[in-house]
């Protein structure tokens, strides 16, 4: 029989270190003060306090030496500065959209997209809410309905594009409501809660020939979508051959307009901007853009900003930067297989999703079982994570809780930021606590904010 070839071939990140940030350690004492005094809220702890953090990828990803570089070109003018003019080109050129308007980070784009596509009373069809988006929506005097697949509410379900939209629920939606009621399907490319997850190219080419047949808009949350093209190219079927920015560009080409986070995709600390190919959508938007976020030119965001930003698009769409981006998640993932954790697969591109109603079977969803999760994992090595579930779902306009059901611990992996070694930490912190996780209790709500109530809600220990 012939010898099996035992050497491993390991990946490497396409790029190497600089600059390094120190980091302080904690002992456990002081973590366990630290999460009392934040209300056993992870958005509540100082960052000084945390050893690896993995609340958000969101504005914590790395800069490149190009993207520092590019932030001396800035054009500070507050007025048709040629910073605005790269960004503008890099968005038409790398993603296809034709109009485009800066804003200071996702939000921003939401709030002006919801106010003017969205009248009172209309219904806004989506592959799952974010919390952002559907609060824009809702304010506009929208309603979201979710027609996601029913896959994407399973965390054991291996389909491979849980970011599907079932177009049975839309059908279902148009019939109930008619057409003219729905301003717009609001889709995300690889799905943030569901836990990353993306949606098919045939799903999306689907989703098209029914919307142009009855005359509604597709408005794209492109945050993740350079991830969604790397999900597509690694398991769509005619896309193995085809690199990232060809895919993103078809992607782009299925919708009519986009909101964007930069600061995930674009590996930026901090800006956005909305996108559409509609002039008197654009028209308004500038007008708008001025009341909320500045001149149309700059949206908030500094000409330094915008010039990374133009710089990280084009670096995000590289196939060997996702190969390692997604690469770490998924190795991450797995060594938490490894070790019998309860994890939403298949594995996500932006972080680990820990099922913590599996995680901790015996406290239920009213006493937050993701959120008392969150606070053990700090507890236990200073590695901070954050809640996806009842907390971060909300209150319906009744006042009645959402009641989702994913209840989920997230670990998102910021871009460029950490090495295996970390990972290899954090895998180990999940482990411990769930080998005591029958010792952990659950928590009783004392202070809940209006809106967003996850990022400043606070909670004390039941019993
Ligand atoms: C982060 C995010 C947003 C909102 O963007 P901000 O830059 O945080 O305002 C919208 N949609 C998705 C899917 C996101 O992940």
């Amino acid at each position: 029989m012939a010898k099996k070839n035992l050497i491993r071939r390991s990946w490497a990140e396409p790029y190497k270190m600089k600059m390094v940030e120190l980091m302080k350690m904690t002992t456990r004492a002081e973590r366990t003060k630290f999460i009392r005094e934040a209300g056993y809220n992870t958005f509540l702890l100082r960052s000084r306090d945390v050893y690896i953090d993995l609340l958000t990828d969101s504005g914590t990803n790395a800069m490149s030496d190009q993207q520092w570089s590019a932030f001396m070109r800035g054009d500070e003018a507050y007025a048709g500065s040629e910073s605005y003019y790269r960004l503008e080109a890099a968005i038409q050129k790398f993603y296809g959209y034709k109009y485009i308007i800066p804003t200071h980070q996702g939000r921003g784009a939401e709030n002006i997209l919801s106010q003017i596509l969205i009248k009172k009373g209309d219904i806004v069809p989506g592959n799952m809410y974010f919390t952002t988006t559907r609060l824009h929506q809702e304010l506009a005097g929208g309603t979201f309905q979710d027609i996601i697949i029913d896959e994407a509410h399973d965390s054991n379900s291996e389909f491979p594009f849980k970011g599907n939209i079932d177009l049975n629920k839309l059908e279902a939606l148009v019939k109930k409501h008619g057409a003219a009621k729905i301003p717009y399907v609001s889709i995300a490319t690889n799905v943030n809660m569901a836990g990353g997850q993306p949606i098919s190219m045939k799903n999306l080419k689907e989703l098209r020939a029914y919307t142009r047949k009855h005359g509604i808009r597709v408005i794209h949350d492109m945050t993740r979508v350079a991830e969604n093209a790397y999900f597509i190219q690694q398991r769509e079927p005619g896309y193995g051959k085809k690199s990232i920015k060809s895919i993103v560009k078809e992607i782009c080409s299925l919708t009519d307009g986009a909101t964007m986070s930069a600061k995930k995709d674009a590996l930026v600390n901090i800006g956005g901007f909305m996108a559409i190919n509609d002039h008197d959508v654009f028209e308004e938007a500038r007008n708008l853009v001025v009341i909320y976020e500045g001149l149309h030119t700059y949206g908030g965001l500094a000409g330094r900003d915008m010039e990374a930003i133009a710089v990280g698009i084009e670096e995000s769409l590289s196939d060997d930067h996702q190969h390692a981006r997604v690469g770490q998640v998924e190795y991450l993932g797995q060594k938490m297989i490894s070790y019998g954790l309860p994890i939403v697969k298949p594995i996500g591109g932006h972080g680990i999703f820990v099922d913590a109603k599996a995680f901790l079977p015996h406290i239920n969803q009213e006493e937050f079982p993701a959120q008392a999760l969150a606070a053990e994992i700090y507890i236990d090595s200073g590695v901070r994570t954050m809640e996806r579930g009842i907390v971060s779902a909300g209150r319906k306009p009744n006042g009645q809780n959402y009641l989702p059901k994913l209840e989920l611990v997230r670990f998102t992996i910021p871009r460029r930021v950490f090495t295996q070694a970390h990972m290899d930490v954090v895998a180990e912190s999940a482990a411990a606590v769930y080998e005591k996780r029958k010792k952990i209790k659950g928590l009783k709500m004392v202070y809940e904010p209006k809106y967003l109530r996850f990022f400043q809600a606070k909670f004390k220990p039941l019993g």
